[in-house]
């Protein structure tokens, strides 16, 4: 690999503050991410060690969120010069936590400082320049993207040094200033949502991500001309920004699936659960209100959709098997998966993934595995 031959770089790989590990990425690279910290470069809390503390600490992530850290206040000698020392903190192969649903498939990137105020010098660009060449070279990555470029972060103001322009430091190319993800899309010719996602220019944006975007729509009968919605910016809850840390928000980080859970309870039902990517109260809360709405929908059961498990709630359950396809069987997904269970995908169709998850979750739960979601299991899901 080329990036590990580089001098200023250093591997602190399973020597930053970490609890647990990130998992491995289901996912071939294709974005490379760069970021910035908010930090000004030259405050004692502007390094790697730093964010990791604070990203395992106070956001309880694994460990730090970005594969690289670039500290502009560490510099390095090099034969070629003064560098800003990387810092090489989490295995190319994990997924970390900074973009994320665009996580799996995106490295990150930081450099240390807040590029609204600070600005870049040399040994910077430099090490900016250098990384970017050698991972060009080893193959790790396609496209190279501001954080506010990917999927659902049009709003952030990260990062906010013109990094294409850094990647020619020596100066040749004209400057192009990152362009925010569109926020909509007109469909054209032949156009399907998943050649829409692939498209380069969208930033990654994924499927799931589109349909959650899109509420109203008919994925198999988009019409050339129609306008979709494209990103999730909208949904995500942007709290002032006044805590001068890039990453203080985990709007939108944690695990994608929990993630895609919320953001989908948020548009069905109209609920406004931080899009966070953490399971917790609130959003098992809100599984049993959509349970509850479902059961009142269907079954015309009159429950007060409270969000509380019950005696009514218990009594009022239906029973879903396999074949069931709806809003019942993707809360009975859900729930699986926020309890460790995957069902595999959460597709409201209840198949072999569901079955196969179902019945583990019963055997470990010691209730009859007959593979039926009934009463017994929902309990077991729901009940505090
Ligand atoms: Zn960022």
């Amino acid at each position: 690999m080329n990036f590990n031959n580089l001098q200023q770089l250093v591997d602190r790989r399973g020597k930053l503050k970490s609890k647990g590990t990130y998992s491995k990425r289901t996912k071939t690279i294709t974005h490379r991410v760069w970021h910035h910290s908010l930090t000004k470069k030259n405050l004692a809390g502007s390094d790697a060690e730093s964010f990791a503390d604070y990203h395992v600490n106070t956001l309880g992530w694994p460990g730090v969120g970005y594969t690289f850290i670039i500290e502009p206040k560490n510099l390095i000698n090099t034969p070629n010069g003064k560098r800003a020392r990387i810092v090489y903190a989490n295995d190319i192969d994990r997924r970390t936590y900074h973009v994320g649903n665009s996580n799996q498939f995106s490295l990150g990137i930081c450099v240390a400082g807040d590029y609204r105020y600070d600005t870049m010098d040399e040994a910077t660009l430099a090490s900016i320049a250098e990384l970017h060449a050698a991972l060009v070279k080893d193959g790790i990555g396609k496209y190279d993207k501001a954080h506010n470029e990917m999927p659902g972060y049009s709003w952030k103001a990260c990062c906010q040094y013109n990094y294409r322009d850094a990647f020619d430091w020596k100066g040749s190319k004209t400057p192009v200033k990152p362009q925010p993800a569109p926020d909509v899309y007109t469909i054209q010719e032949g156009d399907t949502l998943w050649s829409i996602a692939h498209k380069d220019g969208t930033g990654g944006v994924q499927v799931e991500d589109l349909i959650n975007a899109n509420p109203g729509i008919d994925p198999t009968k988009l019409q050339i001309g129609q306008k979709i919605n494209f990103g999730n910016a909208k949904e995500v809850i942007v709290q002032p920004d006044n805590d001068n840390k890039d990453e203080t928000k985990p709007s939108n980080s944690g695990d994608a699936i929990i993630n895609s859970i919320q953001k989908t309870l948020n548009s069905r039902y109209k609920f406004d659960l931080v899009v966070d990517g953490f399971n917790g109260p609130k959003t098992k809360s809100a599984l049993i209100k959509a349970l509850q709405t479902e059961l009142n929908k269907q079954f015309n059961k009159k429950l007060v959709v409270d969000g509380k498990w019950g005696a009514k709630t218990n009594a009022a359950i239906v029973i879903v098997q396999k074949g069931a396809k709806g809003n019942l069987t993707w809360v009975l997904q859900a729930a699986l998966y926020t309890e460790g269970y995957n069902p595999g995908s959460l597709d409201s169709i209840f198949g072999k993934g569901t079955e196969t998850a179902l019945s583990k979750f019963q055997k470990d739960k010691k209730i009859t595995a007959d593979n039926k979601a009934g009463k017994a299991t929902f309990t077991k899901l729901f009940a505090a």
